[in-house]
């Protein structure tokens, strides 16, 4: 059987505009979820953990009662996910920064964004950052009993150009694989305009000065995300689908608000006959999903990306029955380990 590179990532946070919702509607009760499914076909996740959202928590926990439970849920779950071989690495959203305490001390309010970008902050406020962040992973993760050969990041709102600003922090902590490129990116995921390179590959490749320019003697690797391509028909029915989806109880997601994000006004948008969107389980239904599966038969590699925190039910079912379909026709490799040996 033919085999196939599945990365399984997440982005393990709440929501980063003027509400942010609640660590077990957003993290803790959608992670129990997928980690069904994940367990059910022995699959292993990639999670990339708001360390910054963290941070502020551990700073603020003596508040209240429930960032204090929070606190504690959060990093109960990260351990569970930890010694079932999971993958948790650090990702950031700097503009938490400027967040402040709403709700009765319960919810986070995340409007000012100058911030939001790592590149926006001071060379000692980036240094101090990388420090905390990988200590905290350090103390709570029991590291040095798992050798982890792949030290990963993603950086919020895939900025992680210029990768200028992160090669010194890659170096120090020993960081060798990074999972923030989104290729033909469209721009209204994306913050500041960052654009990538036009002819990223769909694999995994060696990078050195460049996360989108690939060099074969590279000190780091780069695992782009991969895009799956719909035509005009499939969008309209998926919308229609979504749409009666999100009126049945049992899909309704969490409330929060997304950081606002305005790209500039360019000239009339050109029509399109096909779309290009992250592979992702919040964007995933059963309109979609003979898109995902003819994305799996025709390559190697597929890199998801999504949110616990959008995922509904129905969500979860089209992944599953993804999954379903792949791992009967072909052997899954989601473990960055097994990809390591593979490497040798
Ligand atoms: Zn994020």
């Amino acid at each position: 059987m033919n085999l196939k590179r599945l990365l399984i990532t997440f982005d393990y946070e709440l929501f980063l505009g003027k509400q942010s919702g609640l660590a077990l509607d957003c993290c803790i009760n959608p992670t129990n979820k997928i980690l069904r499914v994940l367990d059910d076909y022995n699959l292993k996740g990639i999670f990339f953990v708001d360390i910054t959202y963290l941070l502020f928590l551990q700073d603020n926990v003596h508040k209240s009662e429930v960032l204090k439970k929070d606190y504690q849920l959060i990093r109960e779950q990260l351990i569970n996910l930890y010694q079932r071989n999971h993958y948790i690495f650090p990702h950031f959203h700097p503009h938490w920064k400027d967040a402040v305490l709403v709700n009765n001390n319960t919810e986070f309010s995340l409007t000012e964004l100058k911030h939001y970008r790592f590149h926006s902050l001071k060379t000692e406020e980036q240094s101090i950052l990388w420090e905390r962040a990988v200590q905290f992973l350090n103390d709570l993760l029991d590291t040095e009993s798992k050798p982890y050969w792949l030290f990963g990041y993603r950086a919020g709102g895939f900025g992680i150009k210029p990768f200028d600003d992160f090669y010194e922090y890659f170096k120090k902590y020993d960081v060798k694989a990074d999972f923030s490129v989104l290729p033909n990116v469209d721009r209204s995921y994306v913050f500041d305009n960052i654009i990538y390179g036009e002819n990223i590959p769909n694999r995994p490749f060696r990078f050195s000065q460049s996360v989108d320019v690939e060099d074969l003697s590279g000190e780091f690797i780069e695992f782009p995300i991969s895009n799956v391509s719909f035509n005009n028909i499939d969008l309209i029915l998926s919308k229609i689908s979504n749409k009666f989806e999100y009126k049945l109880k049992q899909n309704q997601i969490p409330k929060g608000f997304s950081a606002v994000n305005n790209p500039p006004k360019t000239s009339k948008p050109k029509p399109r006959i096909s779309f290009k969107e992250p592979a992702s389980i919040e964007l995933l239904n059963r309109v979609k999903l003979y898109k995902y599966k003819r994305f799996i038969d025709e390559n190697d590699y597929m890199h998801f990306i999504s949110h616990p925190k959008m995922i509904a039910e129905f969500n979860l079912t089209s992944f599953t029955k993804f999954i379903n379909y792949a791992s009967q026709k072909y052997v899954l490799q989601t473990d960055l380990f097994e990809f390591e040996q593979s490497h040798k």
